[in-house]
């Protein structure tokens, strides 16, 4: 087994705090750590072109090698919500089918301002960040999340947070209608997808913007890791449909799929049939790769940690990939290391 864990980085450490947090998770049963070096608005490295918090990763590599961890940098993709690119390119956005532009009435909440991937400059953009961080001596790995349309339809137990309900496929939560994908659709289909009375029920325009994030990844980004030597990786979803996300025809290293059954009011085995669906999809295409089973630790009381992790290993799990570290308390990791060992 090979364990993860997503780590934010917004608590000022010391290295010695550090050095103490890694070694602790590495003799826990921990292989490889995820800190958030870009949330959607701040970078966590010496990047040229993004505002920086703090030059913090080129610090934490050798840290985390010293402790024998691998290292991998977890980015938000197609979230932006730095205020110098939404005001100076407001077009780079993703537009609904009812015509907003996600840079200025996101949906759900504010910081759903989400990139269009039919873009040449939006492709540059994530191209360079993508590029930066593969040219990090040290580091083991970039991986991406928020490598997505906006959820077109919430998780279960969502939708009631936000008071709706989405029994199917409405307008205002549908991407991408921006003139480059109509016409980019157009070219490709002959169809103006304006023109159709319900484009929900279109599988052509469906299969199209599953497409537009899978060149991106395939062609686009992953490229630019590999070629450094780094392994890339992906957050992925479950209802891979409601958020355009065909990943198991990435070709990604791995693949973390966010396992959250509260999130779909669901209870624990449903983790493992989960592993099991996304492995036999790959497998299907052809392309099977490792899958860690992403595991919401705010919804998991150390028994129900350990119950998760026995499931995921018997349906095929490579490992699991704990969300988060924060949420981790003495009790969770000590069922953590028994239940992984
Ligand atoms: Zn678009």
């Amino acid at each position: 087994m090979k364990n993860w864990c997503w780590l934010n980085l917004g608590r000022a450490r010391t290295e010695q705090e550090w050095k103490a947090i890694f070694r602790r998770m590495r003799e826990a049963g921990v292989h490889a750590i995820l800190p958030e070096v870009f949330n959607n608005h701040e970078a966590w490295w010496g990047s040229d072109h993004l505002p920086v918090a703090e030059a913090l990763l080129e610090r934490l590599i050798p840290l985390a090698h010293e402790a024998d961890l691998e290292i991998h940098a977890w980015m938000h993709t197609m979230t932006c919500n730095i205020a110098e690119i939404y005001d100076a390119h407001p077009d780079w956005y993703d537009v609904s089918r009812r015509g907003d532009s996600a840079a200025v009435k996101p949906a759900y909440v504010d910081y759903y301002k989400f990139l269009c991937p039919s873009r040449p400059e939006v492709h540059d953009f994530l191209k360079r960040r993508v590029a930066e961080l593969a040219a990090l001596d040290g580091l083991d790995g970039i991986h991406l999340d928020y490598i997505r349309f906006p959820d077109v339809i919430l998780a279960e137990a969502l939708q009631p947070k936000y008071d709706i309900v989405q029994d199917r496929e409405y307008p205002e939560y549908d991407y991408c209608y921006c003139e480059v994908c109509r016409d980019a659709f157009r070219s490709a289909s002959g169809v103006d997808i304006t023109a159709v009375e319900e484009p929900a029920d279109n599988e052509e325009w469906r299969q199209f913007r599953y497409d537009r994030i899978t060149r991106l990844v395939n062609d686009i980004l992953a490229p630019i890791g590999r070629a450094a030597g780094k392994q890339v990786t992906a957050a992925v979803f479950p209802n891979w449909r409601h958020v355009r996300q065909e990943w198991h025809v990435w070709h990604v290293d791995a693949v973390l799929p966010m396992l959250y059954q509260s999130f779909y009011n669901e209870q624990i085995a449903w983790v493992g049939g989960q592993c099991k669906a996304g492995i036999e999809r790959m497998q299907r295409k052809g392309g099977s790769k490792p899958l860690y089973s992403g595991l919401f630790i705010p919804a998991l009381d150390p028994a129900q940690l350990s119950e998760a992790i026995q499931v995921s290993r018997a349906a095929g799990a490579a490992g699991v990939s704990l969300f988060n570290f924060e949420s981790m308390t003495p009790e969770h990791w000590q069922a953590f290391t028994t239940a992984t060992v």
